[in-house]
Order: structure tokens, then sequence, then C-alpha cells
């Protein structure tokens, strides 16, 4: 049984037993020794105490005392010792519930990310006896000829054994444009296959090739993480010392002057019981489990409720470019023409691209999508180069400046960044298209949103300096590192850590930024076109890759914060007034403690549930 179930079977068992004994106790029989009412409250506090007793008692024995359980604890015992037994399980019952709460939200979002990495089987295709089977890729030797299929993730180091491609290394370099790679050369397991089937001579065993590797960075990463402490501990560190050291001075200042030391005691436990924050135990997880609830609703998934607190107190957010800020494919951004019209130019050009399976043809090809009725024949691809065909007799050349250049046709420079494909007819210079990586739906506002909300973007990509500030410049982020290797994405971050002064978070989505993710406060992944370990090391993933879901995450997380230290004020309030009343001799304060606890509480919860609908 789950944690969690358990938790659901605990909570039902103490309340059944809790409500039978005030049956027995209170209703059936009245005025029981206190031996026999312990005897009936006992079970229900020890089932849901029991595991609070024992953290509690294992925290002091490891020299961490004066946390939540510890206050628990010994608040609950103080009024078992009072004789005040539906209140102590109360408390433990609250608490459990709360936590009960939390749990569920972060499962909720955990088993959705489960359904998002299960597309991507860590396996490798053999041939066996003239069949492809599929193996596990740590179980494949080095020397054995794997083969990768058009569209599949490339699962191990080796290099091209048969057959030509172009590969998509983004995920592993950072490099957005693909490559073409041929017989002889190296190919890096977490890159993707695009264009045709290759076989592959593996060169590195599944523990030595890169995606391994980094995933084993990732891992270091991980642990040099500062753990964030949870939101409740946090608060029990500040509030559980104060409330032992007055309830110590309750007890032994008094009796120290005027004797009678066991009245005074009695007071201290008194104190001690109506200091337990019975609200908060419940409404600041309740307000946690709101919050990631109503992220997920919105395509933003939260592992933790700890990413939530981070979240709210976040100054810098880094940004990974390719495939985060951008798209990563490549798309048609500029029409150039020069003698003929935009439109023309491009059927032109994506007549004789028809022929191409190039991604600079496929985008030509794709971004022009209508019908096309110019007739281009004997079409050749010259390597590198580009594409020459004929029209009525004569030549198109479709390519980059070398070849126009090698006809010794004139041409216009481009100032853009990206792949300026030239189209030449019959001699005759028609213009250029520009095909760039395109910037994200909804990235530029995330942006602004993010400025306007006091948060510094950095940028880091693998790229160039020129495409990297061509981007930078784009989107107004000032601070931007470029030509950087993972590790030195790690480097970084790490520089960026030291310098902020308030939380950071990364934003990425490929193999590459698994140890970045892992490394920052907190790492967001893009889950749609995300590579497994990305959404592995990140702590928030945004389903949708929309970055204008950034400001709204942040949105949530502040007021989910707010609403918790709410409901601490709140409550704490209540019970400062419950005391001053104590003191001033305002009798049965025990009853009245247990009422403004139930009063607050429903307050509370009611407050937290706002969190739901942000
Ligand atoms: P490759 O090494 O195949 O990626 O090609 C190198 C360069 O040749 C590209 O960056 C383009 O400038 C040019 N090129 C190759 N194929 C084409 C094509 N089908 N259309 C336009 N340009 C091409």
């Amino acid at each position: 049984m789950s944690e969690r179930k358990e938790n659901i079977v605990k909570i039902i068992l103490s309340a059944f037993l809790l409500g039978a004994a005030l049956l027995f106790t209170k209703i059936i029989f009245n005025d029981l020794p206190y031996y026999i009412n312990l005897i009936f409250f006992l079970p229900s506090y020890l089932i849901v105490g029991f595991d609070v007793l024992k953290e509690a008692g294992e925290h002091i024995i490891k020299g961490k005392f004066l946390d939540e359980d510890f206050l628990m604890g010994i608040a609950t015992l103080g009024a078992i010792i009072m004789g005040d037994f539906p209140e102590a399980t109360f408390v433990m019952l609250f608490f459990l519930i709360g936590e009960t709460f939390e749990e569920t939200a972060e499962k909720k979002s955990e088993s959705a990310l489960d359904a998002l990495l299960e597309i991507r089987p860590d396996t490798a295709t053999v041939e066996i006896g003239g069949e492809l089977v599929s193996k596990a890729a740590k179980d494949i030797e080095i020397g054995e000829i794997i083969t990768v299929r058009a569209g599949e993730r490339i699962p191990l180091d080796g290099i091209i054994f048969e057959g030509e491609t172009r590969v998509d290394t983004s995920a592993v370099t950072g490099e957005s444009a693909p490559k073409t790679l041929k017989f002889g050369e190296k190919v890096y397991s977490g890159s993707v296959n695009l264009s045709s089937v290759i076989k592959i001579k593996v060169t590195s065993s599944f523990e030595k090739s890169t995606a391994n590797r980094i995933l084993e960075l990732v891992k270091n990463a991980t642990e040099n993480k500062a753990p964030t402490e949870r939101f409740i501990t946090k608060f029990a560190k500040i509030y559980t010392p104060i409330v032992v050291g007055l309830a110590v001075l309750i007890a032994i200042i008094p009796s120290l002057i005027f004797g009678d030391a066991k009245s005074h005691i009695y007071s201290a436990l008194t104190f001690l019981v109506i200091s337990c924050p019975c609200a908060l135990v419940i409404s600041v997880p309740l307000s946690f489990f709101g919050a990631i609830g109503n992220a997920s609703k919105k395509g933003i998934l939260i592992k933790g409720s700890q990413s939530i607190e981070t979240m709210s107190a976040l100054k810098t957010v880094v940004f990974d470019k390719t495939g985060t800020l951008t798209e990563g494919t490549f798309t048609v951004t500029a029409i150039h023409p020069e003698v003929v019209n935009a439109d023309e130019l491009l059927k032109i050009a994506a007549a004789v691209e028809g022929y191409s399976n190039h991604p600079i043809a496929q985008s030509i090809v794709s971004y022009f999508a209508g019908e096309n009725d110019l007739c281009v024949q004997e079409v050749s691809e010259i390597s590198g180069k580009g594409m020459r065909a004929y029209a009525n007799g004569k030549i198109v050349l479709v390519g980059n400046e070398k070849l126009i250049e090698s006809y010794g046709i004139e041409y216009k420079k481009c100032h853009h960044t990206g792949s300026i494909v030239h189209i030449a007819f019959d001699k005759t210079y028609l213009g250029h298209i520009v095909i760039s990586d395109k910037i994200k739906e909804g990235t530029s506002e995330g942006i602004k949103a993010l400025g306007g909300m006091g948060v510094n973007a950095v940028m880091l990509t693998g790229d160039n300096e020129a495409s990297a500030e061509n981007i930078a410049n784009e989107l107004t982020i000032a601070d931007f590192r470029h030509s950087l290797l993972p590790q030195d994405k790690v480097t970084e971050l790490e520089k960026i850590l030291d310098e902020s002064t308030g939380k950071v978070a990364f934003v990425g989505d490929g193999i590459n930024d698994a140890p970045v993710l892992a490394r920052a406060d907190v790492g967001i992944a893009m889950g749609a076109l995300g590579a497994d370990s990305a959404i592995e090391a990140a702590d928030i993933v945004i389903m949708d890759d929309k970055l204008n879901k950034l400001p709204e995450l942040i949105k949530i997380s502040k007021k989910a914060l707010l609403i918790a230290k709410e409901n601490i004020i709140f409550s704490i309030a209540v019970k400062i007034a419950v005391l001053l009343l104590s003191a001033f001799g305002v009798s049965g304060i025990m009853w009245l403690a247990a009422f403004s606890d139930a009063g607050v509480l429903v307050i509370a919860v009611l407050n937290a549930i706002r969190t739901m609908k942000i």
C-alpha cells in the first residue's frame, strides 16, 4: 500500500475511533476516571500520532529537535497529561490530513509526468538473423552495429557505419542547425536522427555514452543543490523554540518565586496545548495543495510544494535558447525579392526544393504550402551548396552564395542571421530567402511580464555569438552567454547563483540542459518537446511549452505563500488573544482554546482553498 493510501486509512480509522470514544466518554458515560478515558482515546491518538512521535524521537537523538514533529509531540502529550484527549487526537489528525493533501497534489503531477516519459524507451535496435530486434541499450557492447531509423533518438555514441543522414544534435550540444553526417563520422547519443536509416558502430558503452554522462552530471548537480526546506519546517524552527522556551519560563519562574511547582507546570502544559498550531498544520499544506492543483489545470506540473516557495522568491530566470526561447526548428523568416515579387520568388524556390529533403528545403516547401504550377526538370542536389534545376530550358539555382558564385552571378549580401538561400534564374539574380529559428509564441510576452515583476532574464546557449545576439536583441535580454557546452552551462549557472540576490530558475528542454535544471534553485522543463532527462531533472514542467505561463506560475506561487502566511498570522494572533485572556484570569480557557481553534481552522481552510482559483 502506498504511503498516501495508508495515511487515508489511518485518518478514517482514527476519526472513527475518536467519534466512538467521544460517544462513550462524553455522552453515554460521563465523568469517567482519567485512566479509563485514556484507554478509550489512546488508540485514535496513536494511529495518527505514532509516526510523528517516532520522528520527533529520532530527531532528538540526532540533535535536531525543535521541529514541527517535536512541537506536535509535546503539545499533544501535554494535552493527554491534562486529560484533554480529543484535542490531542484532533491535532495529529489534522496534521496528517494536511500532509496527505500535499502529497496527493504532488503524486498527481508526478503521474502526469510518468505518462510523458514513457513515450521514449531506453532501447537500441540491432539486426539479428536479418531481423531488427530491440535490445536494452545498456546490454549493447562496443563494436556492435545498431540501426537507428529516421525520427529516432540515437541511444549510444558511435560512428556511422552505413548510410548518410541529417542529425539534430541540439539536445546534446545546443547547436540549433542540424548536421549532415556520413560514413565514419561520429554521432552522439541523445541526438535525433532526422532523415534516413543509418547503421552505427558503437564506440562507447551505455555508461560512457554522452547521454548517460550528462545524466551523471545531473546526479552530481542534484547532490550539490541546497535542499529546500519544507515551509512548515521553517516555520516550526522559529515557532517551536519560542513556545517551548516560554513554557519552561512559565513553569520555572513562578515556581521559584511562589512555590507550588505542580500548578505552574500545569499552566505551562496548558500554554503548550493552546499554542499548538492546529489550524496551521492543515491550512499551510492545503494552500500548497490548491496552488499545485491550480497550476496543473493550467498545464504546469509542480513536482514538490517546495518549488512554490522558491518560485515566489524568484529574482532571476536563466533560459536556454534553442527549443526554449525559440522553436528549435527552421522556418522562413524573411523574403527579399529583387526582380520578381515575394510570392513568385518563393514559388520558384519551392518548386526546386520539392526535390530535396534538406531541412532548409523542407522549410521552404512547407512555408509555400500552395499549389505549385511551375514545372522543373533535371533537378540535382549539389552537396554543401544547394540545388540546380532547369525550367523552360533555363538554369534555376537555389542555394548558398558558393553555389551562386560558382555560376559567376552577382548576388546581394544579407545582414539577417540564419541560412540565406539565394535564387537565380537564367543567370539573373532573383533575390533570397532567410531561414532561421523562430522565437516561440508567447516568449516575448513572457519575458516582458517577468521584467514587469522585477525578475531578470539571462540567456545561455551553445550557439555562436551572432545568432545568440540576434535572438537576445529581439527579446531585449541584455545578459546572454554564448558558445557554451553542457558543462559550461553548469559553470555559468553557478556564477549566476552566486551573484543573484534571490532565487534562480533555469528553463530548458534538451538532454544537455538536464544538469543545469537540476542545479538551479528551481528547474523548469518544457514538456511537449523536452527530453526525458530534462523532465526528470526539473522541479516544474510546462506542458505546452509556452513561456508566458511563467509569470502566471510566479503569481500563483506568490499568492499561495501570501495565503499561507495570512493563515499563520491569523491563527497565531487568535492564540495570543486566548493566552492574554487566560493571563487576565478568564476561566474555562481550555474550552475557549478548543473553540477558537475550530473557528480558526474553518476560516484558515476557507482561506487556503482560495489558492485553487487564482
Ligand atoms: P549541408 O552540409 O548539407 O547541411 O549543407 C551545407 C549548406 O549548403 C547549407 O547550409 C546550405 O547553405 C546549402 N544547402 C545544401 N542543401 C541545400 C538546399 N537543398 N537548398 C538550399 N541550400 C542548401
